[in-house]
């Protein structure tokens, strides 16, 4: 079946959902929901799957795009979390999203502050990760070993970088999205071609275990859905709809820089938080050549708003642990943009951050399945296990799951990315040599580094073709075509994005509103200034 969601889609199938029985009601779109569609449409279950706002709304927007490998659980003793991390990185690099998940340099900076004691113990933390990597079987070429270098290569990596006392940094690696929206938008096509019925604008009202109703939040109309199965992925509203779930919130903050904010940043850094062992504020160069700095784990209490906020006094700190390590600081007035995310965990004892990241799943006495927790590195797992529940307690005809060997909308498979893109692209092929040259993610093309010149991962700019391959994969072509129907198609906005991927979106990605266009299917959003500039091209793509 087609792939492609968009209003008159939506329109047929709602209508049709109303007089049916499906096997499986999934409740919320963002990674773990998604995620449960493709993994029960896939074992061949009718699905309906609906969401109160657009795909993507809620926390799965708001992650630092890291596709983990486990290692800061592994230091906490939580061994299979780790595993469960590392095995599910290296299926979304190996086989199943290889086109949105890059491998990704990150430097710890070995300044004064940083004792020799210090950088040992967290270089063979970085090598048990490795050694988890090994476990999961990832191979090398997707994901390059730790390795010391150079204060001279760290510079190379990293020119924002304070040179005054710098003796060397750590490298190591992990994976890292493209954007995490995307990485919902393309579990959701992928749930639709298996013909899973994906109604966004569809909020539950209250939900049991035999189907749930649903307001249609464009039309103001409330109707029935009726299931044999409905699994509850609401995230951190989780609580809203299934009786006795206690929610502990965490907020977690990312700061967003213009490209010209922090030119020559090649690699993402782990900035020590002094006074913490363990615990890192990250900078993270985006493919857009934007940079987040994040991340705070805060408490939170009270009611979960729809769009959180990120507080001053988080700006304050980010900055303030960003600066201890650049040649010169990054003053309040450059932070071009904020986002804020919740995390979904579960009450428990102490601190948010020690809270477990495993993921829990939780029935009523009448059948509704409840999936919370984990993160987005584990939504494949998370929804299988969800998946295995429901149609265990209902008693589905099903198979076994089989997203693991499934590969999403726009993956190009592994031998199709011998084009010369891995060159410009996260360093895979540079990696195969097992990383340990200190030339992290320089060197594609000799162009990153000191100069401050292209430092985008995707290496070109708007409707370029790497951008294009990064985002699409196959469909890359598609959109390129779309590009040649009208000169505006081809004209570029902020960060890049083209007229043409506008359209495509209201085409074949399912945005219905401007919102949807420039807050989740492109990430212009992220910086107000540049969401103003675009909109009239938004606009303009919702009638062309
Ligand atoms: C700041 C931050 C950074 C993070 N970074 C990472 C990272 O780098 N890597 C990683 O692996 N994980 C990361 N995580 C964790 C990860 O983002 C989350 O665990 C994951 O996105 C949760 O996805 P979800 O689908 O369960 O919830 P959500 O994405 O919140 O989806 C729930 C959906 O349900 C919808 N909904 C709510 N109520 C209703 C209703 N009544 N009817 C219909 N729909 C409804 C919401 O609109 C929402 O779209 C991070 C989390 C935070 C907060």
């Amino acid at each position: 079946m087609n792939s492609s969601l968009n209003a008159a889609r939506r329109a047929r199938e709602l209508a049709e959902t109303r007089d049916l029985v499906v096997d499986v009601l999934v409740v919320g779109l963002g990674a773990t929901g998604a995620g449960v569609a493709l993994d029960a449409a896939s074992r061949g279950l009718s699905v309906a799957a609906i969401e109160a706002h657009d795909l993507a709304f809620g926390t799965s927007r708001w992650s630092s795009k890291m596709i983990h490998g486990g290692l800061r659980y592994l230091a906490k003793g939580q061994i299979g979390v780790a595993y469960e991390s590392a095995v599910e990185r290296g299926l979304l690099l190996g086989r199943t999203a290889p086109h949105l998940v890059r491998a990704q340099p990150y430097l710890l900076p070995l300044l004064p502050e940083v004792s020799r004691r210090h950088a040992t113990l967290v270089m063979t933390g970085y090598r048990l990760g490795d050694g988890l990597r090994a476990a999961a079987r990832t191979p090398r070429h997707l994901l390059p070993g730790p390795s010391w270098i150079s204060a001279q290569q760290a510079l190379a990596l990293a020119s924002p970088l304070g040179s005054r006392g710098l003796r060397g940094a750590l490298l190591s690696w992990d994976g890292r999205l493209v954007d995490d929206a995307r990485l919902v938008l393309s579990v959701a096509r992928t749930a639709a071609s298996h013909g899973a019925r994906v109604l966004t604008r569809c909020r539950a009202l209250e939900v049991s275990g035999d189907g749930a109703l649903v307001r249609d939040e464009l039309a103001g109309e409330t109707f029935t859905v009726r299931a044999r199965a409905v699994v509850n992925a609401t995230g951190v509203w989780a609580a809203g709809l299934h009786p006795g779930i206690r929610m502990r919130p965490s907020r977690g903050t990312h700061l967003v820089l213009r490209p010209e904010t922090l030119p020559g940043l090649t690699a993402g850094l782990h900035v020590p938080i002094p006074g913490e062992s363990n615990r890192f504020v990250l900078v993270l160069p985006q493919p857009d050549g934007r940079v987040h700095v994040g991340l705070t784990d805060e408490p939170v209490d009270g009611p979960v708003p729809d769009v959180p906020q990120a507080p001053e006094e988080d700006v304050t700190f980010l900055l303030s642990v960003l600066n201890s390590v650049l040649e010169e600081p990054v003053r309040r007035e450059e932070v071009a943009g904020t986002y804020a995310g919740l995390r979904p965990l579960l009450d428990g004892e102490g601190r948010t951050s020690d809270l477990s990241r495993r993921h829990a799943l939780l029935t009523t006495p009448d059948g509704l399945v409840t999936v919370v927790g984990g993160k987005l590195t584990t939504y494949r797992r998370m929804a299988e296990d969800a998946v295995d529940l429901a149609v265990s307690l209902s008693r589905l005809d099903a198979g076994r799951s089989r997203t693991a060997a499934l590969p999403l909308v726009g993956a190009v498979p592994d031998d199709g990315r011998d084009d010369g893109r891995d060159d410009r692209n996260g360093g895979r092929r540079r990696g195969r040599d097992g990383g340990g040259d200190g030339n992290g993610g320089r060197g594609r093309n000799g162009r990153r580094g000191r100069d401050g010149g292209d430092h985008r991962a995707g290496g070109g700019g708007g409707g370029g073709t790497d951008r294009l391959l990064e985002r699409y994969g196959s469909e890359a072509g598609a959109v390129r075509a779309l590009m040649a129907e009208e000169p505006w198609l081809a004209e570029t906005g902020p960060t890049g994005v083209t007229g043409a991927e506008l359209v495509w979106a209201v085409r074949h990605e399912g945005a219905l509103d401007v919102d949807d266009l420039l807050d989740r299917r492109t990430r212009i959003g992220l910086v107000p200034a540049d969401r103003e500039a675009a909109l009239p091209a938004a606009r303009a793509a919702l009638t062309y």
